[in-house]
């Protein structure tokens, strides 16, 4: 099957500019499914993760209606709403809009919290095109009549599975009443649990349905990896990973998961004193912090970023190598989620996971919304077969004492301190 130009697709000049110029030859799977069917002015129903270009999926067609539908805003409105979960997530659509919309005019502005209201509120004073948003701080601002709904033209609501798993649900339903009924409505979730699809219903309009990564599938191209060891082996692993990663050669950058903020930023601070370059981002971060991390990690001067599954939403850097589930999600999507902040735009990724006695059960919920077995990767002196073996044969409950085996009696826990 020869894969569609982005020069076959009926997109305006100004589109048609950006694309090459951005190198941008093939529509992803997503783009090619969901641009013609947008551009009909269609309402959407997609299951995409992050990772498969679903952005330029959903900016590109609003961006080519914007341009060929110029429009005087009034105060506080706006033509596009484009609700995110984080805000990261929310900074990271709006510098893609602003990268795809480079030669259309349109004005854009970000609402999120954790910062000052003042500028947001400013910004929204004389009307913006495309606004991209939080739920919280856009009900605030709401509240407070600083920003007005009634004019919306495109509504887009993305990964809509992280939304209500932050509790989201309510705020997005007010929300959702105070748009326009004439609108044409984006919604874009990981997973399609029947819950998102009721919700998904009360929204859309005879939606068209893409689904591009069948929705619990793992992105392919990443070597997956699961290592059975003891809590104390989780230490040590992780510093002879990170070692071989900073001396190999190509993508060296590393997202390590901790399940918790506070194991987040112990776990960096002792990397740092170990002679690992390391910053933690999670919610207790200020967003100046966080954006601060996240340049240096993308510069490669902090080559080891540790995140919680929330902080991670939207981080779309592209030389992540590898990334280690230092401890497994408690949530069986978020390990989709985390793995695919590697193999970004078509490189290759690899993601180990470490998986102590605790962490069997997590493992197991993993492997039943993946379809599939991780690969084991028992070849490291922590590894403990008895655990990898109480796995294969499903015995969560087996009291067998974890041993170290399988390597020679190696498998000592040689960490000092976490
Ligand atoms: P997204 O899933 O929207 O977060 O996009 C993932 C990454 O793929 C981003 O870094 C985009 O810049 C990149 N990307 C999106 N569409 C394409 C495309 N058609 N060709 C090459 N790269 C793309």
């Amino acid at each position: 099957m020869t894969p569609t130009a982005f020069e076959a697709l009926p997109l305006a000049a100004p589109l048609h500019r950006v694309l090459r110029e951005l190198e941008y030859t093939t529509p992803s799977p997503i783009q090619a499914q969901a641009i013609p069917l947008l551009l009909q002015g269609r309402d959407l129903l997609g299951c995409a993760q992050t990772g498969t270009g679903k952005t330029a999926g959903f900016a590109l067609p609003i961006l080519q209606a914007l341009h060929e539908n110029p429009r005087q805003v009034r105060p506080k409105g706006c033509r596009t709403l484009v609700l995110a979960p984080t805000r990261e997530l929310a900074a990271q659509v709006g510098k893609s809009f602003t990268t795809y919309g480079k030669y259309v005019r349109f004005s854009q502005t970000l609402v999120y919290g954790g910062v000052g209201q003042v500028p947001q509120v400013n910004a929204m004073r004389r009307g913006v095109d495309v606004l991209v948003a939080t739920p919280g701080r856009l009900l605030d601002l709401i509240d407070q009549r600083h920003i007005d709904l009634s004019q919306v033209e495109f509504f887009v609501l993305d990964e809509v599975d992280r939304m209500l798993d932050m509790g989201f649900l309510r705020d997005v339903k007010r929300i959702v009443s105070l748009l326009p009924a004439k609108r044409q409505s984006l919604f874009f979730s990981a997973t399609l649990a029947p819950s998102i699809v009721d919700l998904a219903r009360t929204i859309l309009r005879d939606p068209s349905h893409v689904s591009i990564t069948p929705e619990t599938t793992t992105a392919e191209k990443i070597d997956q990896q699961v290592c059975f060891l003891a809590r104390e082996g989780k230490r040590p692993l992780l510093e002879q990973l990170l070692r071989a990663q900073s001396n190999a050669a190509g993508q060296k950058l590393t997202i390590v998961f901790s399940r918790t903020k506070h194991g987040a930023n112990k776990l960096a601070k002792s990397l740092c004193a170990s002679g690992f370059p390391a910053d933690a981002i999670h919610g207790n971060k200020s967003q100046a912090q966080r954006e601060k991390a996240l340049d240096r990690f993308k510069k490669g001067l902090t080559p080891v970023l540790v995140a919680t599954d929330v902080a991670a939403r939207g981080v779309d850097v592209k030389d992540v190598g590898l990334v280690i589930n230092f401890d497994l999600p408690n949530e069986p999507e978020a390990y989709v989620h985390r793995i695919g902040r590697t193999a970004r735009a078509g490189a290759e990724g690899r993601a180990v996971s470490f998986c102590s006695e605790d962490e069997l059960e997590y493992l197991r919920e993993i492997e039943k919304i993946i379809k599939m077995p991780i690969p084991r990767w028992d070849a490291h002196e922590w590894h403990i077969e008895s655990l990898a073996d109480r796995h294969t044969r499903g015995k969560s409950f087996a009291s067998a004492t974890a041993k170290p085996s399988g390597n020679g009696g190696r498998g000592r826990s040689r960490s000092r301190r976490r």
